[in-house]
């Protein structure tokens, strides 16, 4: 019988056979160089940190399949890794694997404008693909706050403070070319806006953080750039009036297109590192409202009067391009602006979501947790979607960890108690591990884990990771 746990006694001899091979194969894009290895060794935030035996750099679909047919024969671990900002331990290689890079994959393949689509390779980061598409009139919209790959933001199910209107990388990826395990190469979805062909390979490889296939080009959504863009700022004395003015713009169908929420410590950490001295270190909404100039003024009288009717003190405008991408950078910078308050502390991020009309008794929930726990924590996020993320500033030690993932647990569990999920947008990895039995149940998971042994029968693809032990469904 196959051994698929890691690591295998032999596993060293295993991994010196594929490197000797793989050196052969791609020379100088091979590097057990120890700086590249160390920046492989882990992501952001939960920096759990392991070497790998070696990175290996892919400039095409081919690259990726011989890696992986090769790594399949000699059963040594693959981690795709595409900029390395996911949160929660995704890309930790398990011992002896090789991390498999594919940020040199930047090329857009194919822009089809008539039917709002493009294919491009998935090492691409989503900032690069809309500077590629200025002059189309297009966009893509989903924008985590990293500087995160189109494959990355494929294999986590990504989203960013635009879903609310335009949805996550779930509804907006067509297509994909993916490979397998064993290195054969297949296609999912295609460019079509509907299909009812077929099991939807495409959203079972959307959010699978390389555990079931390795991503290599993407077909996306794309969207007109709208006609007029306005956006607004709000400051609260009340965060549960911020939070029920988010609740009610979403209750009464406003298209908005971001509505974001920072708490007063994260304002006040974002006013000193971003710079925005004309703000009140106070409850904060920011609104983006987008579309025809009539719908705009309308959507924007609808919002004006939900926050006062809430106690919002008065709209603040940002008039012009470079005051919106001001705005913007401030609320995407906040995770860095939490770390600017002490360098020295590790910053954990929680990522729960609930439906909107839970939203508040949550976050009301949190914050008597957070008093409790006696630590800091900022609250902030995409509350027209009701996912939101504490981070929690906390000793860098042993003792500080635990103290943070305590608070983790007791949000979480607020969180599923509510019919929410222990992450909206950052993924499992190896940090939410433990939810996600209660989240899911024994039996969800067991066919999960059926998805997973049918597609990486040798467990080499990101093992460890999304999955708990446990059974199998067997039929
Ligand atoms: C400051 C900051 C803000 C953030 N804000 C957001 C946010 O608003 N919303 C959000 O959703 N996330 C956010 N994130 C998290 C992160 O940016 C996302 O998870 C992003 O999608 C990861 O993309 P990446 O290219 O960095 O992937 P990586 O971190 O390199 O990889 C992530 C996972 O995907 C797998 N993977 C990578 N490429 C491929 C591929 N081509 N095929 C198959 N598997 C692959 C990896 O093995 C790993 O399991 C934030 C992170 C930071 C640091």
């Amino acid at each position: 019988m196959t051994n698929t746990s890691f690591p295998h006694a032999d596993a060293p001899k295993r991994a010196e056979a594929v490197l000797a091979q793989l050196k052969a194969q791609f020379g100088e894009r091979v590097s057990c160089n120890e700086s590249v290895c160390e920046a492989h060794s882990h992501g952001e935030a939960l920096q759990v940190s392991r070497m790998p035996a070696a990175v290996v750099f892919a400039e095409s679909t081919a690259d990726v399949s011989d890696v992986l047919k090769l790594c399949h024969h000699h059963q040594v671990p693959v981690v795709a890794f595409g900029a390395g900002t996911s949160v929660e331990g995704h890309v930790t290689p398990p011992e002896y694997a090789i991390s498999l890079d594919l940020s040199r994959m930047t090329e857009v393949l194919e822009v089809n404008s008539a039917d709002l689509d493009c294919r491009v390779q998935a090492g691409l980061t989503r900032q690069d693909l809309n500077v590629q598409l200025r002059d189309t009139g297009l966009f893509f919209p989903v924008d985590p706050g990293g500087e995160a790959t189109l494959g990355g933001m494929c294999a986590t199910r990504a989203s960013g403070t635009a879903a609310v209107r335009y949805g996550t990388m779930k509804e907006n990826v067509l297509g994909l070319t993916v490979v397998l395990a064993n290195g054969e190469v297949i296609r999912t979805g295609g460019r079509v806006r509907k299909s009812s062909t077929g099991y939807d390979l495409t959203s079972l490889f959307v959010g699978s953080e390389g555990t079931l296939g390795i991503i290599t080009e993407v077909q996306l959504r794309l969207h007109g750039i709208p006609e007029q863009l306005s956006a607004a700022i709000c400051q609260f004395e009340n965060l549960h009036d911020a939070v029920s003015t988010a609740i009610e713009i979403i209750q009464m169908g406003v298209p908005i297109a971001r509505v974001e929420l920072m708490d007063e410590v994260q304002m006040a950490a974002s006013i000193s590192y971003s710079g925005l001295t004309d703000l009140q270190p106070l409850t904060t909404l920011f609104f983006e409202f987008a579309g025809a100039p009539e719908s705009v003024r309308e959507q924007v009288s609808v919002t004006e009067d939900i926050a006062r009717e809430n106690n919002g003190l008065r709209f603040m405008w940002a008039d012009t391009a470079d005051e919106r991408a001001r705005l913007w950078k401030a609320r995407h910078n906040a995770f860095w602006a939490a770390k600017a308050i002490d360098p020295s502390a590790r910053v954990i991020s929680t990522d729960c979501i609930v439906p909107i009309s839970r939203l508040a008794d949550l976050i009301d929930g949190v914050r008597q947790d957070i008093a409790a726990s006696g630590l800091q924590a900022a609250i902030l996020g995409h509350v027209g979607d009701g996912n939101f993320h504490t981070l929690i500033m906390t000793e860098d030690s042993d003792a500080g960890h635990a103290r943070a993932l305590d608070l983790d647990r007791k949000i979480v569990a607020r969180a599923l108690a509510m019919g929410g999920s222990c992450s909206g947008e950052h993924g499992v990895g190896l940090g939410k591990l433990e939810f996600l039995e209660t989240e899911h149940g024994a039996g969800a998971l067991s066919v999960m884990r059926a998805l997973k042994a049918t597609l990486d029968p040798l467990n080499i693809l990101n093992p460890g990771k999304l999955l708990p032990e446990g059974p199998v469904f067997k039929g």
